[in-house]
């Protein structure tokens, strides 16, 4: 690759709260009938005055802690102005130069720190409707998802590439749910995010004077398409060298593309300033403290204690804390367990047979696996010299799994269960061949 990419994300994340951001307003608007959701506040009626949800302010400082911000002790909100009919006071109320949290970050699985520049707090917008009412073609508004709660996570341009944008989000995902404060649902639009993208010259350790956003990307896997779309449509500009406009595109899933939207705003557009009708918010350390004393264990510190407390692998450890359910649901079986089986025997029963979490409650699933392995008439050290000489007189067992050809796990299976000669269970087999393997 000739150039550098150069991306950094903007994600929106909304709360679920039980109220709006600024009014008593139900925030659940999905799936209601349009307008129900409504009163003077959201639907910006002159005179109306905005009274902040102090929910929903605790829950963006928690995602700023976890994703190890600074929550400076003064903060302000302010008016975003520009026109847009979705947006009924002709401003949104968002937070310009003092956020609630900045300079955080997030760990890849590879040990790279993505820089997090701030999260703030803002409201979201109405939804306009394009239909067609008694053959004309109309837009309408509903205004239910007016000022429910929005947090904004901008990060550094640190990535790379569409993979790392990927795992971001995708960890991030999994925070927000850890926290209990989003469904994070990208199909309800509850998280959407906007990549900006720009290439940096060889031999240049300067930002690219220019950044191409994208918008209407609705999948993790349309984020990395955009983004590859983007670096080969840039390098190509640049290529002639000319430099590619600055400019906010739109993805288009058809043939995974983008066209351009429009010609990006800049902040000076929006004529911020101080939102008039709510005072600045002073925080003490003693609250910052409390709010901290409220985050559960997240997902890597929970993964690295589940490899230390129960000598799980790495990557069964991050299988079992996917979400904060499942690795309760293995806890809870532990506990169940007594000294009846080890951690491992239980993590491996629950991943290797997908177990459903919800059909099988961890005290039945104990007594599954205790049964299961009853029935197994064989003797745990003979299956395992079993196991060794067929993977020592079959080499190509283990050269094609190191090829990554899984299905010649099947064909172990086979050779091992034709030597047994009696029906054991094939899943013990299966994972006495991968520990040989692995
Ligand atoms: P704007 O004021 O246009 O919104 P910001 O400076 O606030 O721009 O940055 C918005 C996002 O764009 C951030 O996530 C930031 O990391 C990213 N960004 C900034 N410069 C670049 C660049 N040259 N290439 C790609 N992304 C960039
Ligand atoms: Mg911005
Ligand atoms: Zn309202």
């Amino acid at each position: 690759m000739k150039y550098k990419p150069v991306i950094g994300l903007e994600v929106h994340v909304e709360l679920k709260t039980n109220s709006k951001m600024f009014c008593a307003c139900s925030a659940d608007y999905f799936g209601q009938e349009p307008n129900t959701h409504t009163c003077p506040v959201c639907l910006g009626l002159p005179g109306a005055l905005p009274y902040p949800n102090k929910r929903a302010i605790d829950w963006c400082v928690l995602i700023g802690l976890a994703l190890n911000c600074e929550i400076p002790l003064f903060s302000k909100f302010d008016r975003k102005n520009y026109f847009y009919p979705d947006l009924v006071k002709g401003y949104q109320i968002s937070q310009y130069d003092k956020p609630f949290c900045i300079n955080g970050f997030l760990t890849l699985s590879n040990g790279k720190k993505i820089r997090i520049r701030r999260v703030h707090m803002e409201e979201d917008t109405g939804k306009l409707i394009h239909s067609t009412l008694e053959g004309e073609k109309v837009s309408l508004i509903d205004f239910n998802r007016s000022g429910v709660p929005l947090v904004e996570i901008v990060t550094e341009p640190d990535f790379e590439t569409g993979t790392e944008v990927k795992e971001y989000l995708q960890k991030l995902q999994q925070l927000v749910r850890y926290l209990n404060v989003s469904n994070a649902d990208m199909e309800r639009g509850n998280m959407r995010l906007e990549p900006n993208i720009s290439l940096q010259k060889p031999n240049s350790n300067k930002l690219p004077v220019y950044k191409v956003e994208v918008k209407n990307i609705n999948s993790f896997a349309f984020v990395e398409k955009a983004i590859n779309f983007e670096i080969k449509r840039q390098s190509e500009i640049l290529d002639t060298g000319k430099i590619p406009l600055q400019e906010t595109r739109g993805f288009v899933e058809k043939n995974s593309s983008t066209v351009s939207q429009r010609t990006k705003e800049e902040a000076s557009d929006y004529r911020y300033f101080p939102e008039p009708d709510i005072p600045p918010i002073r925080w003490t350390k003693l609250q910052i403290g409390k709010l901290k004393s409220l985050m559960p264990e997240l997902p890597d510190a929970k993964a690295k204690r589940f490899q230390q407390q129960y000598r799980l692998l790495y990557n069964d450890s991050t299988i079992l804390t996917e979400t904060k359910n499942y690795a309760d649901y293995f806890e809870e079986a532990v506990r169940n367990a007594k000294d009846k089986l080890t951690p491992k025997q239980i993590a491996n029963f629950i991943i290797n047979r997908k177990v459903n979490i919800d059909d099988l409650q961890p005290a039945k699933l104990i007594a599954k696996i205790l049964d299961t392995n009853k029935t197994n008439v064989i003797d745990t050290e003979e299956l395992k010299t079993i196991v060794k000489a067929v993977i020592k007189a079959n080499p190509n067992i283990k050269i094609d799994f190191t090829k990554g050809k899984q299905n010649v796990i099947q064909f172990a299976i086979g050779q091992v269960m034709y030597k047994v000669k009696r029906k054991i269970d094939v899943e013990k087999v299966r994972e006495l061949i991968m520990e040989e393997l692995t």
